[in-house]
């Protein structure tokens, strides 16, 4: 039997940063999470014992680090279940690999008044490129609002449907299996992104139990490094799509006549890529894989709900989206009447509590809310109870401070 780690206060040991900051109550995992020491010691390792470039050297640190930069993708592969490891592309982040989809897919797939479907609940990363897409290819860009159901939206003509499968201001956990089988009926042949930037930290992800067609997330927000990210693509369309950029180690000929390309995932990983990103994602993963994810889940899910008691409390506090903490990552985002959501996290950070204010990369879905800015908490699973009620606290602090209540 696999030995699972235990989550508690003493998981603070695996992170430095809480060495160095002992006093930190980081509460903006959802921006970037925090980093073990097990993930540095993978990027000081390659730099110190194996820095070379990948696919190019014959001598022994570059085939090292060529087989490591491999392997990081085998773990990726298996990490979401992906049957084929060359439809896993290392890309900057799921910012890079939602527009590496929306530019490479070849314009003569799409036909005038073809439509893609988005919601209002995306982060910009998720929105703006199909929107964008949509207008350089003549077809219609559609919007699941928040009273809408996806089949109001989604009709025969949807080309593509992109979702995020976990909200980033909301934390809904989207029944994207339901979802993605019911669009399926609707367009047999729709083509279904997932936008896994806030589900891979939290979730078992299985790209075929999904059944998508495309699934993205970045390094950063399950304990990686930033700077790296992964696409991974049905290899029937990651084929007919064009590389996204040209260069280095994306060709198999190059000639004056002409240039044929490397195979996948080869390219779409034009150039030096991020090998120490890659390799430290690996070790991230594998970190994270030492988890139950559903520890990991229960766990977000009681200092979600201890949060919420204090916040459900305040007359002045309204909290964005459903109540309800099943179906639900830690993500806890709300308003203040009478406190600006910057002032307020500006007094939070004085008292060394890092949450994020303002419209978290989804103005649509603030503008729905008929709000400009929200404050945002975040939760993973090395927060404590104990930075709650540190939270509540500085709250109530800000509230004195300022003469509310
Ligand atoms: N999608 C969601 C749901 C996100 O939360 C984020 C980042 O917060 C992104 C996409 C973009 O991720 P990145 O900035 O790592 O490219």
């Amino acid at each position: 039997m696999k030995y699972l780690k235990t989550i508690g206060p003493d998981l603070k040991h695996d992170f430095p940063i809480f060495q160095n900051q002992p006093d930190l109550v980081y509460l903006d995992s959802t921006a970037t999470a925090l980093k073990p020491q097990i993930v540095i010691d993978s990027l000081t390792e390659y730099y110190q014992e194996y820095s070379a470039n990948v696919f190019r050297g014959l001598y022994p640190i570059s085939e090292l680090a060529t087989n490591k930069y491999e392997q990081a993708r085998q773990t990726v592969a298996d990490f979401i279940k992906a049957k084929d490891v060359a439809e896993v592309i290392f890309v900057r982040g799921t910012t890079e690999a939602l527009n590496l989809i929306a530019y490479s897919l070849p314009r003569a797939v799409f036909k005038p008044g073809d439509e893609i479907v988005t919601s209002v609940v995306e982060h910009h990363a998720n929105f703006v490129p199909w929107q964008r897409l949509a207008l350089v290819v003549g077809g219609r860009f559609k919007v699941v609002n928040l009273d809408q159901d996806l089949d109001q939206v989604v009709t025969k003509k949807t080309k593509i449907l992109a979702l995020n499968y976990v909200s980033n201001v909301l934390g809904t956990i989207n029944p994207l299996k339901q979802m993605i089988k019911r669009a399926r009926q609707i367009n047999p042949k729709i083509m279904i992104v997932v936008d896994a930037a806030q589900a891979a930290p939290s979730l078992s992800i299985d790209v075929n139990d999904l059944d998508c067609d495309f699934l993205c997330f970045s390094g950063h927000k399950l304990m990686g490094p930033t700077g790296i990210g992964v696409l991974w693509g049905k290899r029937q369309y990651l084929e007919m799509m064009n590389p996204f950029q040209y260069g280095g180690d994306m060709i198999d000929q190059v000639s004056i006549e002409r240039t044929t390309f490397a195979p996948l995932p080869h390219k779409f990983e034009a150039g030096t890529p991020h090998i120490a990103g890659a390799i430290g994602l690996a070790a991230a993963i594998n970190y994270l894989s030492g988890f139950d994810f559903s520890a990991i889940l229960k766990h977000e899910r009681h200092l979600w709900q201890a949060s919420y008691e204090i916040l459900k409390e305040n007359p002045n506090i309204k909290i964005l989206g459903s109540a309800n903490w099943q179906n639900r990552t830690g993500i806890l985002a709300f308003y203040h009447t009478k406190i600006h959501a910057h002032d307020l996290a500006q007094i939070l950070a004085n008292d060394q509590i890092c949450v994020r204010a303002g419209h978290h990369c989804a103005m649509p879905l603030h503008t729905a809310f008929k709000i400009g800015a929200s404050v945002r908490l975040s939760f993973y699973l090395y927060n404590t109870i104990e930075d709650v009620k540190r939270f509540g606290k500085s709250l109530k602090k800000a509230e004195k401070l300022l003469k509310i209540r």
